[in-house]
């Protein structure tokens, strides 16, 4: 390492911006007291247990005690009705949406080490390459142009060249790109950041670019692992200055955040109760939990031998459990999955409750406006499973049920944060997002579908509008009269 990575390194971490949110000595994650809830295995009564299903259906978050129960739950007949809870709750929150989004990878420059991750510093077969403006501006010109899509969540590895400056850099970029498609056009209005923790003045920069959730993943909530996977001296290795970001973000003014595990670097029970620990410990200082939790599967890298070789690799059936047990325990949260999982594993277990997922997706560095369409191993972080294009998806997903919303407007009219929380204990915030979500639903349709999509895309909206109608005859007309005015051209309308 270079002198001056070597510098930049020794003063990216505030010893300062960790230790003031600390109650005690030691973090707000207690491995110990974590595996005691796990192992006590209570005899499950079944009135507790649905005792716990409804207090996850009237969106309270649930205690460490009674999420253990859950993911210790072994009657079957119980099972199957934590599965039709998880979905009662995922639509008394959500409805019927799904939202969709693409990654955009803007670089694979790295200072840390971390032994699941292609981009990892010392994987020497990696072909490094970080995007400049004008790549990023053509990245942005298929993803909103051709594609389609409205949010993106942007990704970044820790180095100085990818740091704040280019990051805020980077967002402006993406969002001053305009794109004429058939009837509107294609613009991205909600950018997602996941990159390494930052410091809160950087969030404060962030923000006022208009950041969407900021999204860090512990990756592992387990101490001694965390060591393990995160060779010392590098800045990943330092578990507190991670687990506190989302903290600093939120005192930054960044109010959507976003946690997550990697799942298959240690045991799925302790990391899912982890992260409702990460959970509560936010609603008990900001008032504000995570606007979504992630919990991707550790998938194949090039040259990176530990994703094959790890002892705590998650099968199918208990990632269905994962799904489940969160969905219940933090009801309120946005559940993304991605393309990381199989056609066949997204489309079992979307109707668990997962609220986001992506499509068309690419991770190579400059993947989605290069000649290439191939997977390359050395241009990207892991490989994904799911290569569906957006149109596929929607598709898909229309002939399931569900409408696919590209609203934005929540955060664009400040409901986010706190007030979406309250807003989607109470059910307040799905009246919106429904008729946001037909009228964006409309608006792609018109601009991007295939032939066979937008036939089966309006059939659904069109049952979609007959509830409206029955539902809340209030907002009827208004919407009648957005749609008419989005097929005349209008675009961006909404509640
Ligand atoms: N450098 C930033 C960081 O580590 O926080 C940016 C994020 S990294 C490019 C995005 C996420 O990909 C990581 O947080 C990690 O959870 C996930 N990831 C890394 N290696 C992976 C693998 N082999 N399989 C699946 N996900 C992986
Ligand atoms: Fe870097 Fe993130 Fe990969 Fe770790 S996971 S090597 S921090 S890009």
């Amino acid at each position: 390492m270079s002198e001056n990575l070597k510098s930049w390194v020794a003063n990216r971490i505030k010893e300062d911006e960790i230790v003031k949110y600390m109650d005690d000595d030691s973090d707000f994650i207690k491995d110990d007291e974590i595996w005691k809830h796990i192992k006590d295995d209570k005899q499950q009564d079944p009135v507790r247990i649905r005792e716990i299903f409804e207090k996850a259906l009237a969106v309270e978050t649930l205690s460490p005690e009674e999420t253990a129960m859950l993911i210790n739950l072994k009657n079957p007949e119980l099972v199957e009705e934590m599965k039709e809870t998880a979905l009662k709750i995922k639509l008394k929150v959500y409805d019927n949406r799904i939202v969709t989004f693409a990654p955009l990878y803007l670089g694979d420059y790295c200072v840390n080490n971390c032994a699941y991750c292609g981009f990892r510093t010392s994987n020497t077969i990696m072909k490094r390459k970080i995007l400049s403006e004008d790549e990023i501006r053509r990245e942005t010109e298929v993803l909103a142009g051709k594609i389609g899509h409205k949010r993106l969540i942007v990704v970044y590895g820790e180095h100085p060249l990818t740091g704040v400056d280019y990051i805020e850099n980077s967002l402006r970029t993406i969002y001053g790109v305009k794109v004429p498609v058939r009837k509107g056009f294609g613009h991205i209005r909600r950018a997602n950041v996941n990159a390494a923790p930052l410091q809160i003045d950087e969030l404060k920069r962030l923000q006022e670019v208009g950041i969407g959730t900021f999204q860090v993943f512990q990756e592992t909530y387990h101490h001694e692992t965390h060591r393990k996977v995160h060779p010392e001296g590098t800045l990943k290795g330092d578990y507190k200055w991670r687990l506190y970001c989302m903290h600093r973000a939120l005192e930054a003014g960044v109010d959507d955040v976003g946690i997550g595990a990697l799942y298959g670097l240690y045991d799925w029970r302790f990391e899912t109760m982890a992260l409702l620990y990460h959970a509560i410990e936010l609603e008990k200082k900001f008032g504000i939990g995570p606007h979504t939790v992630s919990f991707p599967r550790l998938e194949p890298a090039a040259n990176t031998p530990f994703t094959q070789s790890s002892e705590y690799m998650v099968n199918d059936e208990d990632f269905e459990r994962i799904i489940l047990v969160l969905r219940l325990a933090i009801p309120y949260t946005g559940m993304i999955l991605t393309a990381r999982e199989s056609r066949e594993i997204r489309d079992k277990v979307l109707p668990l409750g997962i609220t986001q997922t992506d499509a068309s997706t690419r991770i190579g560095i400059g993947a989605y406006s290069d000649r290439y369409t191939e997977q390359e191993l050395e241009r990207q972080q892991f490989m994904i499973g799911d290569p569906r294009s957006l149109d596929e998806l929607i598709r898909d997903l229309t002939k399931m049920g569900y409408i696919t919303s590209f609203c934005t407007a929540g955060y664009r009219c400040g409901r986010t944060g706190k007030c979406i929380m309250d807003l989607l204990r109470e059910g307040t915030e799905g009246k919106y997002c429904k008729l946001n979500a037909i009228t964006t639903f409309k608006e792609w349709l018109l601009d991007f579908a295939s032939e066979e999509t937008a036939k089966i895309g309006d059939a659904l909206i069109k049952k979609e509008l007959d509830e409206v109608k029955t539902k809340m005859p209030k907002a009827y007309n208004k919407l009648n009269e957005y749609i008419t005015r989005i097929e005349n051209g209008e675009r961006d309308l909404y509640f």
